[in-house]
């Protein structure tokens, strides 16, 4: 893998540098066309919003099976979309790799990804969590179950998402700031469960059981119920086990406090996310950019997505990490995440009004 942070090198560029080495060592008129060629069709330029820890294994991996050299540009998911934007037909990406369907969905509006249906991704991710025109797939799977304090909170008070809006929780809530898109994406998926009207009405009511101004990442929430800010909070499951599989014993010592409930089993089920990829409108290696999405969704990949980060892998069948199935299994909300990116403005508008800052 290489990793390179500005990507003037795409195509002919990288191909002179080929070239020049070749002529270095004085092989370039028996050499020029036919390995040039291959050598030149045989790369891919990612644009991901991904931790490289997670992904460099992955492309490593990609690289030995294929042949395919594969160009990283890592960055902040927006900041990544936004410069896909900026780059418009130029951009040398080949794949978005980000997380959240809201996003995958946003940069699909915005022509930012181009229609790839393919019969291995088609057979190998459940319909609900890739486009239904083939345009993005997931590839891994987050859950937002509550998490409460095992010391103050027990599961038999705990049933719903909506419940947690009530008056027995007043001052007991910590969630981050709906700026977020976990939230957006969530307050989406409520939506098309129970319309407008109901869903501004759960999140005026959450915000009033605010234990706090909502601060920080989900992982802060999980610190805040060990330490008592709170006594229940709502995030996504691979941070408390990031805490829980932690060198730091009291990264450990937190995750002990905090246990997962898994809500609305009796109805819509937990609202799920994922991480995903599309391949880009610009493509110019459109039939490697399939091939990797393929790979990452396939047992190899998914194992990695399930060791190393502690999601849930997309496809079914690849078992979860330890500290995953410690949890337990539990009912998904079978929604298809393109609603997510549907209701994406209405949801933001919900927030507003209800005061979730
Ligand atoms: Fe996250």
């Amino acid at each position: 893998m290489r990793s390179v942070s500005n990507f003037a090198m795409r195509g002919l560029n990288g191909f002179a540098g080929r070239l020049s080495r070749l002529a270095g060592a004085g092989l370039a008129a028996a050499l020029f066309f036919a390995p040039l060629t291959s050598a030149l069709t045989a790369e891919v330029n990612i644009y991901s919003a991904r931790k490289e820890v997670l992904i460099k294994p992955l492309l490593d991996a990609f690289t030995a099976e294929t042949g395919i050299a594969v160009n990283l540009v890592s960055g902040k998911a927006d900041a990544l979309l936004q410069r896909l934007e900026r780059e418009g037909a130029n951009s040398p990406a080949d794949v978005l790799l980000t997380t959240d369907a809201g996003r995958l969905v946003r940069a699909n509006q915005a022509g930012l990804l181009q229609v790839t249906p393919t019969a291995a991704l088609t057979a190998a991710i459940p319909a609900q969590y890739r486009d239904p025109a083939g345009a993005w797939f997931g590839l891994s799977l987050r859950a937002r179950p509550i998490m409460y304090a095992v010391d103050r909170v027990s599961s038999a008070e705990l049933s719903t998402y909506a419940a947690l809006a009530g008056p027995q929780w007043a001052g007991r809530v910590c969630v981050r700031s709906s700026n977020n898109i976990y939230n957006q994406s969530m307050l989406a998926a409520f939506i098309d469960h129970q319309g407008v009207a109901k869903t501004e009405v759960w999140a005026t009511r959450m915000v009033a059981n605010f234990a706090r101004k909502p601060q920080g990442g989900d992982r802060d929430q999980i610190r805040a119920v060990a330490a008592g800010e709170c006594d229940v909070a709502l995030a996504n499951t691979y941070y408390l086990a990031r805490l829980a599989t932690s060198d730091k014993e009291a990264d450990r010592t937190v995750a002990a406090q905090v246990a997962v409930f898994w809500p609305d089993q009796n109805g819509h089920g937990v609202h799920v996310n994922i991480s995903g990829a599309g391949v880009t409108a610009s493509a110019g290696n459109v039939a490697n950019a399939i091939r990797f999405i393929e790979f990452l969704a396939g047992d190899i990949a998914q194992q990695t997505y399930a060791e190393v980060v502690n999601e849930y892998p997309v496809t079914p069948g690849v078992p979860w990490s330890d500290v995953v199935a410690t949890w337990g299994t539990f009912k998904a909300d079978d929604l298809n995440l393109t609603v997510l990116g549907e209701n994406n403005a209405e949801a933001v508008r919900i927030a507003d009004r209800a005061g979730w800052q």
